[in-house]
């Protein structure tokens, strides 16, 4: 039993009440729970009701078992409609398939999407429409450039001291804005041995790479032996430093999170973990148990985002995003803006949007809160950090900078500073700030 506080009547009187740590809250007493003690419950109440509707005779240890999960996975048309009314573009989407990557949706992250409604976040970034198939100037399968870069299959090399391993082109659950779309799910990137070492190979003889993130596809969705076999052998390189694991799986399926998963990440510390969350709605309590444990096994958890329209591209719903992260131990990390592929118009926001988003939490959150908002340079370029210009300029020999409320401020910063030999900051000349 753990005790939680609930108000009731809302009109803001907590009281402690016992929750029972088998039974999920109802919905309605979760949504009044202030956000940690939500998140610390043991089971997510829309989980739970969904479960009940479609799944009643499935055991708690099938439901929380990431195979049965994955076995049975939403892929096709008549299973979708077994569970949320489709709008027509949506249908039409399935039906014309062939699309840029398959539709796959785990079970538990089914019972977070509205069954009715097709504007909800969650929902459209796994259930396609019409959308995407309409190609707009500028979109490329390969915007990134990443084939270009490629010195062996699956392996990226782009800067001097990182590599991209893509363990792997399967996912649990596909995004329908997936910057890998072009080869996440049709098969042909598989763990294979023989691929696998010649990716190690190039790294052994390159001894300039100190930093390899293993992502795919998601690598959590290899079995733990073959994952440990991957670590070990990266470790047995040794100019490799650092290793970088890219997953959805706290978002997608937290039930992956298993101790045995934990025990091989530990043997082969340090090992970070790059984790993609979208939305505050996917900060449930079973992501939040899945986060701890991989938390408490030392690995240090940074988000990665993606700045999608219509789904947390306003200021309200990224500041609860950044919240909820922040609670599970998950410091916000990249804020991508989504990477011009083919067919992602309808996801993408503009970049002054991005920057203002990121201004607006800026000052208004915890520092540890604030993302950095990057673009992939289209063509390979790299990540490009983006942000509102808070140096508005010099005036005589003060710098005029602007804070977080928009209020103007000086800093004595003599011009004759530049005698020092740097180079002085080409700045604009304002006068009379
Ligand atoms: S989990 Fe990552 S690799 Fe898989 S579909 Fe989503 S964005 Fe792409």
């Amino acid at each position: 039993m753990q005790p939680v506080v609930s108000r009731e009547g809302g009109g803001g009187e907590e009281a402690l009440a016992e929750l029972d740590d088998d039974q999920p809250p109802d919905s309605a007493k979760f949504q009044c729970m202030p956000r940690l003690r939500q998140m610390q419950s043991s089971r997510s109440p829309k989980s739970e009701s969904f479960r009940a509707r479609h799944f009643p005779s499935v055991s708690d240890e099938e439901w929380g078992d990431w195979r049965w999960q994955a076995a049975h996975r939403y892929r096709k048309l008549a299973d979708l409609e077994q569970v949320i009314e489709l709008s027509s573009s949506e249908r039409a989407g399935i039906e014309r398939g062939g699309s840029m990557l398959p539709v796959a949706i785990t079970p538990y992250y089914m019972s977070l999407l509205s069954p009715d409604d097709p504007t909800q976040g969650l929902r459209r970034t796994v259930i396609p429409t019409l959308h995407e198939f309409v190609r707009l100037p500028g979109e490329a399968d390969d915007p990134l450039g990443e084939d270009s870069h490629s010195p062996v299959p699956g392996l990226v090399h782009r800067y001097p001291d990182r590599v991209l391993l893509l363990a792997l082109d399967y996912c649990t659950t596909y995004c329908r804005y997936c910057t890998r779309s072009r080869v996440v799910g049709n098969g042909e990137l598989n763990a294979s041995q023989a691929r696998l070492e010649r990716a190690f190979e190039y790294i052994r003889r390159t001894p300039s790479i100190r930093d390899v993130l293993l992502s795919g596809g998601d690598p959590l969705s290899l079995k733990d032996d073959k994952l440990d076999w991957i670590l070990t052998r990266l470790r047995e390189i040794p100019h490799v430093e650092f290793i970088r694991i890219g997953t959805k799986m706290p978002a997608v399926l937290p039930q992956r999170i298993t101790p045995q998963l934990i025990d091989v990440l530990k043997k082969h510390h340090p090992v970070w973990m790059s984790v993609h969350f979208v939305h505050p709605d996917e900060c449930t309590p079973e992501s939040f148990a899945a986060c701890a444990r991989l938390a408490d096994a030392g690995v240090p958890l940074g988000a990665q985002a993606v700045l999608l329209k219509g789904v947390n591209d306003d200021v309200d719903t990224l500041r609860e995003l950044t919240h909820r992260l922040l609670l599970m131990r998950v410091r916000p990390y990249y804020l991508y803006q989504c990477d011009p592929i083919s067919g992602s118009a309808h996801f993408r926001t503009t970049i002054e949007q991005g920057v203002e988003l990121v201004r607006g939490l800026r000052g208004h959150t915890t520092g540890y809160g604030v993302w950095t908002y990057v673009v992939d340079a289209p063509g390979g370029g790299g990540k490009i950090p983006l942000q509102h210009q808070y140096v508005l300029g010099r005036d005589g020999d003060d710098i005029v900078l602007e804070n977080f409320a928009r209020e103007q401020y000086r800093y004595p910063d003599p011009e004759a500073h530049a005698s020092t030999g740097m180079r002085p900051m080409r700045l604009p000349v304002v006068t009379g700030a």
